[in-house]
């Protein structure tokens, strides 16, 4: 059979590898390099890093697989992930129960209940939460006052105007795997080298099995011809789309309405190159103040430093529809300000926009899932798909590439 996938992210890469050895498989992709949301770039002639910061969790079963099959798994480091959050004028380092004791922006009290409520999200039935919002549920449970002092700053600044709509099945998933640490904090996973040698032993991989990869190539039109599909023009057996499911759909002249509209948000991440630590040594600050990103991500206080040179962080933050003009010449002079960094400690800065960084998990968004299997041979897996709820990962979309080639192959055995 002749496949066509559209996109060559993790869930593309990922069908693609399933299915290569018996098909002749083409991978569309828009960009000029692989990965999407896994892409990297090369710094000072040195360093390769993704564009946006990725670590994995202890429980991604298909991603290590995948490393394995690689012969990457060895690579596979445990890091400890410090964090904080910047609140009221300052950095309070919030990793180690003593730290959380001190941190003077909420009361003993407070602390406790919410602690205790911590303790209780492992224990919670996601499914039954996905038509509350956040804010009712953390009323409920933790009170107004809390939800004020901690979490609302959190939700704004992940979900600006969309806060108020996401659900707690997604507040809650995140709490769970966010709170799996022991004293010192959490244990996370990198890739040693960086994820970009996931991505290259994937292509590797693919080019040897005789799959084509076209970079720089977008999909604008996929149109349904004599039982065949044409992408681009070019006739295909089957298609595997791992674009989001309204992108899918307008490709197709929005001839069908098959795949629903659902509702994505835009990152856009700074990568910065500096002379010394604006952190004191903590891998992720959240911002409770305002400013124009939610976190300040240093990678080299997760990484070990002497890999890089430098210090490296990631401002990150999310839009809905467009980002900010002047975003950002805003993001460099605020972090400045705030870190008391002077412009000359900034040996490089790069912004990195993507458009369609993932899919707002509003209440009731698991109903709206669409299936991976559209009919006509045609399938999708991506960030949207049931594997990547309620919170996409790199797991999430490697499961969801597999269960689309999978069905695929079932459709034609
Ligand atoms: C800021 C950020 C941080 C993250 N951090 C983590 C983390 O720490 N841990 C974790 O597990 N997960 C993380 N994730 C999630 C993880 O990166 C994603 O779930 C996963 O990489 C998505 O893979 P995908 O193939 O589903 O989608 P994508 O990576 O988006 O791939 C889709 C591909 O389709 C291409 N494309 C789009 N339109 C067209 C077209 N018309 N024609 C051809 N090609 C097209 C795109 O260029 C892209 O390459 C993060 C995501 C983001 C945005």
């Amino acid at each position: 059979m002749k496949i066509g996938i559209l996109g060559s992210g993790l869930a593309g890469l990922s069908a693609a590898l399933q299915l290569a050895d018996k098909n002749e498989v083409v991978i569309f992709e828009k960009n000029d390099s692989p990965g999407g949301c896994m892409s990297s770039l090369t710094y000072n002639n040195t360093y390769t890093l993704e564009t946006l910061y990725h670590h994995c969790f202890s429980g991604d079963t298909n991603l290590f697989s995948l490393l394995e099959n690689l012969d990457l798994k060895t690579d596979m480091i445990w890091l400890k992930g410090s964090t904080g959050y910047y609140m009221d004028g300052k950095l309070h380092p919030l990793t180690t129960p003593l730290e959380i004791l001190r941190y003077p922006c909420l009361t003993f009290f407070q602390k406790f209940r919410l602690g205790l409520f911590v303790i209780s999200s492992r224990k919670i039935n996601l499914s039954q939460l996905d038509k509350v919002t956040a804010k009712e549920y953390l009323f409920e449970k933790v009170g107004k006052d809390i939800y004020n002092a901690f979490f609302a700053p959190l939700l704004t600044s992940k979900f600006g105007s969309m806060k108020d709509d996401v659900s707690a099945a997604w507040l809650m998933s995140r709490i769970a795997i966010r709170s799996d640490r022991g004293t010192e904090g959490e244990r996370l996973g990198y890739l040693k080298g960086g994820w970009h040698k996931l991505i290259d032993a994937m292509m590797e991989k693919l080019e040897k099995m005789g799959a084509e990869i076209r970079l720089s190539t977008p999909v604008i039109t996929l149109v349904r011809k004599n039982e065949k599909w044409q992408i681009n023009g070019e006739e295909f057996d089957a298609v595997i789309s791992t674009l989001p499911p309204q992108i899918t759909n307008s490709l197709m002249g929005n001839s069908t309405d098959k795949l629903p509209d659902l509702m994505y948000q835009g990152a856009a991440c700074m990568t910065l190159g500096l002379a010394r630590d604006p952190t004191n040594g903590i891998y992720w600050t959240n911002m409770g103040d305002p400013a124009p990103y939610g976190a300040v991500v240093t990678h080299t206080n997760f990484v070990p430093f002497k890999w890089y040179g430098e210090h490296v962080v990631y401002l990150a933050s999310y839009f809905k529809d467009e980002p900010d003009s002047g975003l950002k010449d805003r993001m460099i002079d605020d972090f400045c300000k705030r870190f008391s960094i002077d412009i000359s400690e900034i040996h490089h800065a790069d912004l990195y926009i993507d458009r369609f960084a993932g899919p707002v998990y509003v209440t009731g968004y698991k109903d709206s899932i669409p299936p991976a299997n559209i009919g006509d041979n045609l399938f999708i897996a991506g960030m949207f798909s049931p594997e990547n709820y309620p919170e996409r990962s790199m797991e999430g979309s490697i499961s969801a590439g597999l269960n689309a080639a999978k069905l695929l192959e079932e459709n034609n055995r």
